[in-house]
């Protein structure tokens, strides 16, 4: 089997600082229960990982004794929320992705502005409810261009939409030509809402699946980034499965692949990527099973296709660094960065020492 890695795949610099909030909440109060509002980042194994270390995960503010420390997830939440924890006295820690507070400010103003706002994405989504919350009397969902005729427009001359952070580029580019269809003079954000990390993992899956037999894409169901990174690659028409993890792999995504093929002795090109929620170590782990069950191929290993090395960094959240203060830890708090990092791309972590290749550029 033939094996290619995208590059970028995996951890964003969100949910990298996201995690890290958690990391750093559970050393500065070690002992006490760390409450999580939602799940911190959509990844079964991410938030197993905290359950085993004795955060708990709730749905409802009031699941929170008084007083406790709750964190809010990176998607981000509506401002009733907040108002929920404060009339609990809790100690309230954010790790809310700045690029999806990015479109919570867009909300804010637009909405004083007196813009009818249409947010594109999807309606039950974490990060959706949450922006919505911000000015739930100036926001209308749309989830498909079917949507439109029954949107309630008070101004033609004052709309403005704005997109959930993780939509499939293809999907949101879809509906957002025919809202400005129906509404020429429809404004758009200053600069596009959907964040750099599902843009390039998708323009990755886009470049690359079309060589591919299989897309495989290490992720949880309810991530929607990853979810959009199969439909990426099922449009590029190649098809593609989402994995939580290696127990969930299946032969018979391989043996339909081959019959469809027609050649029985085919080798079978797979592309491997995830989401940005997912770890990497599950990633090397899967890579190191197909290694194992299928072979190197012909080309002896892995082939690692950098289409894009990303460099964004974020700072600590301001709420965990008056905390830390509070607590004596770390001088160094502002100059304190968390950067998406290159994976130490060992053979004995991926079965294969991965030969990094440019892509093409985009
Ligand atoms: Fe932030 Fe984008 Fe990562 Fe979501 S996927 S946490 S918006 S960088």
């Amino acid at each position: 089997m033939r094996i290619i890695l995208a590059n970028p795949r995996g951890f964003c610099a969100g949910v990298h600082m996201a995690i890290d909030v958690v990391d750093q909440v559970l050393d500065l109060y070690p002992g006490r229960p760390i409450y999580v509002y939602h799940e911190i980042v959509h990844n079964k194994h991410v938030v197993n990982r905290f359950r085993q270390r004795g955060v708990k995960f709730i749905e409802e503010v009031d699941e929170a004794p008084e007083g406790s420390i709750i964190v809010f997830s990176a998607h981000g939440i509506s401002p009733a929320v907040r108002q929920q924890a404060r009339a609990r006295n809790l100690t309230m820690v954010d790790a809310t992705c700045p690029l999806v507070t990015k479109v919570h400010n867009e909300a804010i103003r637009y909405a004083r502005q007196g813009f009818d706002i249409l947010l594109v994405g999807h309606a039950d989504h974490q990060e959706v409810v949450g922006t919505r919350g911000e000015a739930p009397d100036s926001i209308q969902v749309v989830e498909h261009p079917d949507d439109i005729p029954s949107l309630r427009i008070r101004n033609p001359n004052q709309v403005v939409y704005l997109t959930q952070t993780t939509l499939s580029t293809d999907d949101a580019a879809v509906i957002i030509d025919a809202l400005r269809k129906a509404f020429p003079n429809i404004k758009e954000p200053p600069s596009s809402d959907i964040c750099y990390a599902t843009t390039n993992r998708q323009a990755a899956v886009r470049q690359i699946a079309p060589e591919c037999d299989v897309v495989l894409v290490v992720g949880s169901k309810n991530s929607s980034n990853s979810v959009r990174l199969t439909e990426i690659s099922r449009n590029a028409g190649c098809p593609a499965f989402l994995l939580d993890d290696v127990s969930e792999l299946r032969d018979e995504w391989f043996d339909e692949v081959r019959a469809a093929s027609g050649a029985a002795g085919h080798e079978l090109t797979v592309l491997v990527t995830a989401g940005a929620s997912a770890p990497e170590d599950l990633v090397a782990e899967l890579c190191r099973t197909l290694i194992g069950r299928y072979g190197k191929g012909a080309a002896g290993g892995i082939e690692q296709r950098d289409i894009f090395r990303e460099d964004e960094e974020f700072s600590l959240p301001a709420s965990l660094k008056r905390l830390m203060r509070e607590e004596g830890k770390g001088d160094d708090l502002d100059s304190r960065k968390i950067k998406v990092g290159s994976y130490d791309l060992t053979a004995e972590a991926y079965g294969a020492i991965p030969l990094t290749v440019g892509g093409r550029s985009l």
